[in-house]
């Protein structure tokens, strides 16, 4: 099917009582391994790519290949720009195609956060997708931002965040983070508190290093997306390594790349599996 607008594909998730994975590709290869996942899973996802990966090959290939293979798949794909944190970022993916944005403004003071974010959400209306923002800073490195301290969203400043920016999907910082050195733990209190103030879903950024068993409970606590990025970038260059490392002279440049697509999918198939464990609804 062509790919989903991101309103859609927050319907469908919510209708389903599932929590979509999205997951960050860079290239082809990891993009075939994601939505080969994703189709052997059922479960409608986000793909999604961050400005700092963009360089590889630019908005309009990203576009172009995720709408190509979304079209061979049966299952739900919306296209999504992760940690926009400019607004010409914001404006490149939108034209390019993509179907849902994230506008990142976390690393401005509020009132500065709310200014920005809500010239974002006024943007996307006219490209009819939806706008995920981020409110507390979620530690750890980012590509290569290094975000540092605990700046956990606070649940006082949610309604008023959400109401003034007309934001549709709200990223938190609830002891998640990002890359796989720190150590994370999900509180689970705060999220609750959020969930229950929050009048949009919300997202969970950094869930690579997170347990499986916290995961797991994500559908039950409002998010509907769960980012995965770090996880599949170790997989995807691991397998590289390793075959590098079996045999340093090989020139079949084929294998390496069909290994690192399928390490890619063995994740991702693993995580999605891990994040609808716990949903009553089950789908196949
Ligand atoms: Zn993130």
């Amino acid at each position: 099917m062509p790919l989903v607008n991101g309103f859609d594909l927050i319907e469908i998730i919510k209708e389903r009582h599932v929590v979509a994975g999205a997951f960050n590709t860079t290239n082809l290869e990891t993009t075939i391994g994601i939505l080969n996942a994703v189709e052997k899973s059922g479960i409608p996802a986000f793909i999604q790519i961050a400005p700092t990966n963009i360089p590889v090959s630019g908005y309009g290939y990203i576009a172009d290949m995720v709408e190509r293979y979304a079209k061979t798949m049966d299952t739900p794909v919306a296209l999504h720009l992760d940690h926009g944190k400019d607004f010409d970022s914001v404006r490149q993916a939108a034209r390019a195609g993509f179907t849902s944005v994230m506008t990142d403004n976390a690393h401005y003071d509020y009132e500065e956060n709310i200014q920005h974010t809500r010239e974002a959400v006024e943007f996307a209306k006219g490209y009819g997708i939806p706008v995920e923002a981020e409110l507390g800073a979620i530690a750890g490195k980012e590509d290569d931002n290094v975000v540092e301290g605990e700046g956990k969203t606070n649940p006082d400043q949610v309604l008023d965040f959400v109401s003034r920016t007309g934001v549709d999907m709200l990223a938190v910082a609830v002891g998640n983070v990002h890359g796989l050195n720190l150590d994370p733990n999900i509180d689970f209190p705060l999220l609750r508190k959020i969930q229950e103030i929050c009048p949009v879903p919300l997202v969970l950024h950094g869930a690579s290093g997170i347990p499986d068993e916290q995961i797991a409970q994500m559908v039950d606590n409002g998010v509907i997306k769960i980012n995965v990025a770090s996880d599949l970038r170790t997989a995807f260059i691991t397998s590289a390594g390793k075959s590098y490392e079996e045999d340093p002279d090989r020139f079949d440049l084929v294998n390496v790349c069909l290994d690192a697509e399928k390490a890619v999918e063995d994740v991702v198939y693993h995580k999605i599996q891990v994040m609808n464990q716990l949903s009553p609804v089950k789908v196949h």
